[in-house]
């Protein structure tokens, strides 16, 4: 393509008209050297398995779809001045999820710009494949590679225009766009902390101890990583560190120093639901299978399905040390029909109170992880 063509521009200008806050193009030279297989190695990867089976695929987008050429990464910037603040005392959720979910709302504008591809350039939709992070692509490295930003020490991309707060979203193409300079460095690896100095806030201020050097994260102790993927019961140990996050975390992002220059981002791909922020812990408990439906409807939430959130949400009371919940406790404790919220509710009812368990059940208690709740 000769370097005065005007079509990769036109492709940015509607891009960016779509309502991506970001639209930047690398080029794809064959498999991406990067960290990941270290990292599956070292098992940081927890239980998310799919991670080990997809690796080849991450690293290269070839195997995704052959004879891709280009990699568009697009960003939407999904701070807002609503969420600075959150109500105090009320459960945290990553900021993330106060949107109906991203996954949904930003697929439109994806289909929208694989049209462009066609139009522009005669790509064909077999040309062309499109993922909103749930597909086996390494999203924060093309996203350094095609200069969007850099990888913090929390292993995050950080943008030097919106800092922590980009979603971002991959268009594979076989169209040979001309590829962006990146904004670190290009080496073997994407460089860690290329703009960090000598910051290390995120790696001081995680509540779990989950960075095992700077850029690498060991999932198993992330607060995100147990509060959202783990399905199943949470580790004691990590349990006070969560304190009054519900779902998801965001300390290793809201710390960053580069934040300072995000901007309310436009939107306009984008729903908000920050109504969920004001949601109480109380409410939390009471939830029902209904209300749980009703109010999580096209949310990320939804995914980790009500007995998760009551999980959550009884570590969350364990924490508080509002004895004010036992009552809402006991009875999760004693008539819920997961074990899951059976067990987590006996370990927030010791809590706060190790004297208000002569009154539970565990005679009448047969599932191992709740006894052991009991027994610990
Ligand atoms: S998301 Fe929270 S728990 Fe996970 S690494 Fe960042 S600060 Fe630590
Ligand atoms: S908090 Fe500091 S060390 Fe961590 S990513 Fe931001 S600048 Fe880098």
């Amino acid at each position: 393509m000769s370097p005065a063509d005007p079509r990769p521009e036109e492709l940015r200008r509607r891009l960016l008209a779509r309502g991506f806050d970001e639209a930047r193009f690398a080029s794809i030279p064959g498999p991406l050297p990067d960290p990941l297989p270290a990292w599956l190695a070292a098992g940081h990867h927890a239980e998310m398995h799919w991670m080990e089976r997809t690796a080849a695929k991450r690293l290269d987008p070839g195997l995704l779809l052959p004879g891709a050429r280009s990699i568009v990464m697009l960003g939407v910037n999904y701070w807002a001045d609503a969420l600075r603040a959150p109500p105090a005392g009320a459960p945290r959720w990553a900021r993330y999820a106060l949107h109906e979910d991203y996954h949904d709302t930003l697929r439109p504008a994806l289909a929208a710009a694989a049209q462009d591809l066609g139009e522009l350039f005669g790509a064909t939709p077999d040309d062309t494949r499109y993922y909103v992070d749930t597909g086996p692509v390494l999203e924060r490295s093309w996203a350094v590679r095609a200069g969007l930003g850099f990888t913090g020490k929390n292993a995050m991309l950080i943008s030097r225009r919106h800092g922590n707060w980009l979603f971002l979203a991959a268009l594979l193409t076989r169209v040979p766009l001309p590829a962006d300079p990146p904004a670190a460095p290009p080496g073997d690896q994407p460089a860690i902390g290329t703009w960090c100095g000598k910051c290390t806030r995120c790696l001081d201020q995680c509540p779990t101890a989950a960075f095992t050097a700077p850029g690498v994260l060991d999932a198993r102790r992330c607060v995100s990583y147990q509060t959202i993927e783990n399905k199943g019961v949470i580790p004691r140990d990590l349990r006070p560190g969560i304190g009054n996050r519900v779902y998801g975390c965001d300390t290793c992002l809201e710390v960053c120093p580069w934040n300072r220059f995000a901007q309310a981002g436009r939107a306009v791909l984008l729903a908000a639901r920050h109504d969920l922020a004001g949601l109480t812990l109380p409410d939390l408990l009471d939830l029902t299978p209904e209300t749980f439906a009703a109010t999580f409807r096209r949310t990320a939430v939804k995914r980790l399905k009500l007995t998760g959130l009551l999980r959550n949400a009884c570590v969350v009371a364990g924490n508080s040390g509002d004895r004010s919940l036992l009552p809402r406790l006991l009875r999760l404790a004693r008539t819920h029909t997961s074990p899951l919220v059976r067990a987590h509710a006996v370990w927030a009812v010791r809590q706060l109170e190790a004297t208000a368990l002569p009154s539970l059940p565990p005679a009448d208690e047969t599932d191992p992880a709740v006894q052991a709740e009991y027994t610990a």
